[in-house]
């Protein structure tokens, strides 16, 4: 890997990579085929305190910063990108709240996320507003001291395990521009009328569930609006999917990285016409295509990565770093599986499950197109002319 790394990072990735190598790979390919929620692999994330990674010292978590974090999701989703997708959502969620959150909200719920006693889920989207974010229906009522909240969000990661969902509704459905009637809820699902209707069968990313959610005159209490003034949640939730946007652009290098080491491997070791594949120039020239561009992946992300540490507006590099680490990914995979011959192509090897994973982070966190338009639109502000 071509990052400089402290000591402090090379011991946490040595220690992430080590439980990746020991408990994730070998039951990877099974629990995916299956399709099972890894219990005892999130059982142990929590013992060795996976889900305090990104959280301050302060609140009980270990207090990384992005860039290390962005290394943790690398060596996580090398060995299955589904664990990465269990602790995206967690750490968007805790992001908003130690960025956002009152006090009383920071201590309600950011000691116990450290823990994972609570897991964090994300809600934006819904059946008919994905990129169109500005879209969405679900509606929330001030009434006394609570919110009344109806409406159906879509592609809920952890959507049945996540204990509070960061969801952003409408709060003033007649402000112009829409995002100013928009605010952020720390839903709960100890309140009833807020529950996960139905599980979404997907391609790839197995494992973790992705859901419908749906609120029916669910209330909860005025003390989970997020910061406590409304209107803020649009702005909040941007903020917060930078966050995610590491972690994506990072799984992306974590997939790649383990599509390539299988191919290396394989070229070796698969003999035709007398000798290695790797001998043929067609199959090195794709091995080297990939090593270049997943290197090239990493330094961007982890670029991407310092910037949202610095507390800088990081759009721009969050969206190109998610945009071409995804993009490579999504290439390499192809690549592999090409590599592999017939064999890539059979249930039996591993490059058949990077093959059906990779499209999701094309999509997920906002779609590359829309990647496209916002680091074109952060360009054409730092380049304006001047009149
Ligand atoms: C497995 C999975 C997990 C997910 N998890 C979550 C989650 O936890 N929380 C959550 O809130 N969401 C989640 N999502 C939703 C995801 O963020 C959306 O799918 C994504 O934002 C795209 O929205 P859409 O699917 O409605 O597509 P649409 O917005 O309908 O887009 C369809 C196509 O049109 C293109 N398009 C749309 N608008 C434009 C434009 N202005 N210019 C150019 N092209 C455009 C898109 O790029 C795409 O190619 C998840 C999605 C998946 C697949």
């Amino acid at each position: 890997m071509a990052l400089d790394m402290t000591t402090e990072q090379r011991e946490i990735v040595g220690m992430v990579r080590d439980f990746v190598e020991r408990e994730i790979i070998p039951v990877a390919h099974q629990l995916d085929h299956d399709d099972v929620y890894p219990d005892a692999i999130v059982k142990q994330m929590k013992e060795l305190g996976f889900f305090g990674f990104a959280i301050s010292e302060r609140y009980g978590g270990a207090g990384l910063d992005y860039s290390t974090y962005a290394m943790v999701c690398e060596e996580i989703a090398r060995g299955w990108m589904s664990i990465t997708g269990i602790i995206n959502t967690h750490f968007i969620v805790s992001y908003l709240i130690e960025q956002f959150g009152t006090d009383e909200q920071k201590e309600r719920f950011l000691r116990r996320m450290a823990t994972g006693e609570y897991h964090g889920g994300f809600s934006m989207s819904e059946p008919g507003a994905g990129s169109d974010v500005q879209a969405i229906q679900t509606r929330a009522i001030r009434d006394n001291g609570e919110y009344v909240i109806n409406g159906t969000k879509m592609w809920a990661t952890n959507g049945d395990h996540s204990t509070v969902v960061a969801t952003l509704v409408k709060t003033d459905p007649d402000a112009r521009p829409p995002h100013r009637g928009m605010s952020c809820i720390l839903a709960e699902k100890q309140y009833p009328g807020f529950f996960s209707s139905r599980k979404i069968e997907k391609l790839g990313y197995k494992g973790v569930e992705t859901t419908e959610l749906v609120f029916e005159d669910n209330r909860q209490p005025a003390a989970n609006l997020l910061g406590g003034v409304e209107g803020q949640g649009f702005k909040q939730m941007m903020a917060a999917i930078e966050v995610g946007r590491v972690n994506v652009a990072a799984r992306g290098v974590g997939v790649a990285q383990r599509a390539f080491e299988l191919s290396i491997e394989y070229a070796q070791e698969r003999q035709a016409f007398g000798q290695p594949i790797a001998n043929f120039e067609a199959i090195q020239f794709k091995l080297a295509d990939m090593a270049t561009k997943i290197e090239a992946a990493r330094l961007l992300t982890n670029f991407a990565a310092r910037k949202k540490d610095a507390g800088e507006r990081a759009d721009v590099e969050c969206g190109m770093a998610k945009l071409f680490a995804t993009e490579t990914c999504f290439e390499a995979v192809q690549e592999a599986m090409r590599v592999h011959g017939g064999y890539g192509f059979s249930k039996e090897y591993q490059v058949e499950r990077l093959y059906r994973d990779a499209p999701m982070l094309v999509i997920g966190e906002g779609t590359n197109e829309i990647q496209r338009l916002i680091i074109a639109k952060g360009l054409l502000e730092r380049y304006k002319l001047k009149s």
